[in-house]
C-alpha cells in the first residue's frame, strides 16, 4: 500500500489552488524588458501541493531505495563500504562548508593545507610523487591522465596513437581513451584471468602510447607479472596506466608506482568513502611520475617560498578539468578517512577486505564456483553457469531475488570473460554474521522454484523490467501533465 502511494508522481497529488508557501507579490513588472518571443503563454504546469504532501512524497520515495546505510551492498567493483558518520559531520562544519572558492588564498590557508596534505597522502599511497585533485570521478581521472600522456608525447615530438587494454577492463578505460583521441586496442585475457603477456608483446610497438590495466584486476586477482609488463611497455616507449578503482585491496601493502605504473587514478568515493552510487558524487584524483608532473591538470596546491599554501599551475598543464579545487565535499571525506585510519589502519582495511572476500568465496564455492579459483583479493567473480544448467536459475534470478531478502544485488554479467558472472565485493566494513547470513540466503534462493525466481523480485515497486526494451525504448517523459 505504502509502496503504491510512493510510486505516484507528485503531479498526481496536485490539487488546484493548494500551496506549500506564500510568496509576496512581485514588485517587478512581470515582462520587464523581456522580448515577447521569450515569454510563455501559460504558467508552467507545476504541481499544486502543500508542504506535508511534498515531505511525505519524497520521504516515501527515499525508502524505496537500497543504500549502504540500510542494506548489505556487495556490488562488485564499486566498493560500497560504510561511510563513517563522523566524517559526514566533520565535513559539514561551518568553517568548511561556508568557504567560498573565490576567497583570497591568504584567507583559506586551512583548506589549502588540507588539500596539500591530501595530495601528499595520495602520492605516498600511490608511490607516485605528483597529484592533481581536480578530476570529479574515476572516469574523468582516466580521461585527464590520458590527456597528460598525450601532452607528454606531443612535447617529446613522438607520434603515439594507441591505447591498449585487456578485455576485462572496465568500460570507462576504452571510453576515456577514445575521448582523449586515441585508438583503442583490446587484448584478449589469458585463460587464467590475467593480462596475456605474449599477446601484449605482439601488440607493443612505436605507436603504443599507453597500456591501461587494473591491479588487482577486474576478476579480483593480483596481476603478479606487472613489473615485467611495465618493463615491456617502457621498452616500447609507452606509459603504464593503473586503474586504481581496486586500491581497497592493496592499501599500505604495495603501490602502483612500485610495481611499474606511471599514472593512476583514485576513486576517493570508493576506496576512501564518500556516499556514492547512481552516478555521483565522486572524486578521481590522479597521481603520476615526476616526469609527467608538469602536464597535470591545474591548479594544484603548492607552497610558496615563505611557506604559505598557494595555487600553482603546472608549467605545461593540460589546463583545468573541473572548476575550482575538484569535488571538495568528497575530498574532505576522503581526507578525514585517511587521517582517522592512519597508515596502520589503512593496511588493516585492505587485509580485512581481502579476508572477507575470501571467506565469502569459500562459503559459496560449492554452489557458485569461481572459475579463476585461486585466492582472490578484495572481490571475487563467481559463475552461475552450474546452477543455470542444473536448476534453471540464472545470475539475474539470484541478483533479483536477493532484493526480496533485503540485499543489494552483486554486479552480474561483468566481467564478460566469466560466463554468468556474479561479482561480489563485501568490503571490510561487514561483519562475519552479515557474510554468513548472505551466504545462507543465496543457498535458500537456490532451493526455491525456478519459476518463482524468474519473476523476482516480488516485494519491490518495480518487479523485473525488460532490460533490452528499457535500454532500446527508454521512457524519458518527466511529467504526466505533458502526456496527452
Ligand atoms: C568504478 C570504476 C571505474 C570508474 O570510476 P567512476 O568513479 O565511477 O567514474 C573505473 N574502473 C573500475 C575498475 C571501476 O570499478
Amino acid at each position: 500500500m505504502r509502496n503504491q502511494e510512493a510510486t505516484k508522481l507528485i503531479f498526481d497529488l496536485s490539487f488546484a489552488g493548494r500551496r506549500g508557501a506564500e510568496l509576496p507579490a512581485s514588485d517587478v513588472p512581470s515582462s520587464a524588458g523581456i522580448p515577447r518571443e521569450f515569454l510563455a503563454d501559460t504558467a508552467p504546469p507545476l504541481p499544486e501541493v502543500a508542504e506535508p504532501d511534498v515531505i511525505r512524497h519524497f520521504t516515501n520515495l527515499s525508502t524505496l531505495n537500497m543504500s549502504v546505510d540500510t542494506h548489505f551492498y556487495p556490488l562488485g567493483s564499486c566498493t560500497m563500504k560504510y561511510n563513517p558518520k563522523r566524517h559526514e559531520r566533520l565535513s559539514s562544519l561551518p568553517g568548511i562548508v561556508d568557504l567560498h572558492p573565490h576567497q583570497n588564498p591568504a584567507d583559506i590557508q586551512g583548506m589549502l593545507g588540507i588539500l596539500f596534505e591530501m595530495q601528499e597522502m595520495l602520492a605516498e599511497i600511490a608511490g607516485l610523487p605528483a597529484v592533481s585533485l581536480q578530476p570529479a570521478a574515476g572516469a574523468q581521472g582516466e580521461f585527464a591522465a590520458l590527456l597528460v600522456a598525450a601532452a607528454y608525447f606531443k612535447d617529446r615530438g613522438e607520434h603515439r596513437t594507441k591505447v591498449l587494454f585487456p578485455s576485462s577492463a572496465h568500460g570507462t578505460n576504452p571510453a576515456s581513451a577514445a575521448l582523449a583521441g586515441f585508438e583503442c586496442v583490446q587484448l584478449p585475457d589469458s585463460p587464467d584471468g590475467f593480462v596475456d603477456v605474449e599477446e601484449l608483446k605482439r601488440h607493443l610497438d612505436s605507436s603504443t602510447a599507453v597500456f591501461m590495466m587494473t591491479n588487482p584486476n577486474t576478476l579480483g586477482l593480483f596481476e603478479h607479472r606487472t613489473p615485467e609488463i611495465a618493463k615491456l611497455v617502457h621498452d616500447a616507449g609507452g606509459l603504464v596506466y593503473i586503474d586504481g578503482a581496486n586500491m581497497n585491496a592493496i592499501l599500505g601493502i604495495t603501490r602502483p608506482g612500485d610495481f611499474g605504473g606511471d599514472m593512476m587514478h583514485y576513486n576517493v568515493h570508493k576506496t576512501f568513502t564518500g556516499p556514492h552510487g547512481a552516478g555521483g558524487p565522486g572524486s578521481g584524483p590522479i597521481a603520476v611520475r615526476d616526469f609527467l608532473a608538469d602536464f597535470l591538470p591545474g591548479p594544484v596546491v603548492g607552497k610558496s617560498a615563505s611557506g604559505a599554501y598557494e595555487l600553482q599551475q603546472p608549467a605545461k598543464s593540460i589546463g583545468r578539468v573541473r572548476s575550482y579545487f575538484g569535488n571538495l565535499g568528497i575530498l574532505m571525506r576522503g581526507y578525514l578517512y585517511l587521517r582517522t585510519l592512519g597508515a596502520k589502519g589503512l593496511r588493516e582495511v585492505s587485509e580485512v577486505a581481502v579476508l572477507n572476500a575470501n571467506y565469502l568465496k569459500a562459503k559459496l564455492a560449492d554452489v557458485l564456483p569461481v572459475p579463476h579459483g585461486r585466492t582472490c583479493m578484495h572481490e571475487f567473480v563467481a559463475s552461475a553457469q552450474k546452477v543455470q544448467k542444473e536448476l534453471g536459475i540464472s545470475a539475474m534470478d539470484i541478483a533479483k531475488r536477493l532484493l526480496d531478502y533485503g540485499y543489494h544485488a552483486p554486479t552480474v554479467y561483468f566481467p564478460l570473460c566469466v560466463p554468468d558472472a556474479i561479482m561480489v565485493e563485501p568490503t571490510e566494513t561487514e561483519s562475519k554474521e552479515t557474510l554468513d547470513a548472505f551466504a545462507d540466503t543465496i543457498r535458500k534462493i537456490l532451493g526455491e522454484s525456478a519459476d518463482l525466481l524468474h519473476d523476482a523480485p516480488h516485494s519491490t515497486v518495480v518487479s523485473r523490467p525488460n532490460d533490452v526494451q528499457a535500454a532500446r525504448k527508454p521512457i524519458l517523459k518527466w511529467s504526466p501533465c505533458c502526456d496527452s
